[in-house]
């Protein structure tokens, strides 16, 4: 079946999650992190160079990234045409999983840091109102984001060192959050149990109050301005 916008049965890591899961489907949309439309944070938390857009067949394929860029270009030129093209995705999507028997979940900020809690699609409704059987989850960067009462969206907050003022939100933030290692996971990082976030990317099964212990791959693997964390 051919998607627009969605990625299914192509990101390795949201085929774990299938491989994994009887109750699950997954799949993820991948824009290009070209700037801070798309990636508000991406300067203050110092993930740009390091960002996973790079990671996997994304740093091999240069038609990859030409697809991502022109998803993005028309997210931020006709928000319209991407907001109606996403619809009938999710609608298909849904459709898969129904025949799969299984509950469709979707990352909508594969590569990118979207509130889409913000924006309207039709009548008057946000996507995750839309889609009340799908289970949205996503990683963010924001840590404004109030997300709580949307039900059916799970966030996991993404900690860095590059700044000062946003490491210090660690003990603010309401989500679980997801730190990036280089080297063998800790044990605990600043007093919250560290899980291992590689198994699966199925986040909205975290158990609450820990920290998603992510090894550091691609790009990430030579930061170190604050953004990965060395062991
Ligand atoms: S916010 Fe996420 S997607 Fe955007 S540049 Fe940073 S790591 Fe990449």
């Amino acid at each position: 079946m051919k998607y627009n916008l969605l990625s299914v049965n192509s990101n390795p890591k949201i085929q774990k999650s299938n491989t994994l899961s009887d109750e699950f489907w997954s799949c993820i949309l991948h824009l290009h992190p070209t700037n801070t439309r798309i990636c508000p944070y991406q300067i203050k938390a110092g993930c740009k160079e390091a960002c996973l857009n790079t990671a996997g067949l994304g740093g091999v394929f240069p038609s990859i990234q030409t697809a991502r860029q022109r998803k993005t270009d028309l997210f931020l030129n006709n928000r319209e045409e991407f907001m109606s093209l996403l619809v009938l995705d999710i609608i298909k999507f849904i459709g898969a999983c129904e025949r799969k028997g299984k509950k469709p979940a979707i990352r909508l900020n594969g590569t990118s840091d979207i509130p889409y809690e913000n924006i309207i699609v039709e009548g008057g409704q946000t996507i995750f109102e839309m889609f009340p059987q799908v289970q949205f989850y996503d990683y963010t960067k924001i840590p404004t984001r109030k997300t709580n009462y949307i039900y059916n969206y799970h966030l996991t907050w993404s900690y860095s060192e590059a700044d000062s003022k946003y490491a210090a939100l660690f003990d603010k933030v309401k989500h679980n959050i997801a730190v990036v290692f280089n080297g063998k996971l800790p044990k605990t990082f600043r007093g919250r149990r560290v899980i291992d976030g590689d198994t699966h990317d199925m986040r909205f099964k975290d158990p609450r109050n820990v920290v998603v212990g992510l090894k550091a791959k691609a790009e990430a693997k030579t930061e170190d301005n604050g953004f990965v964390i060395y062991t």
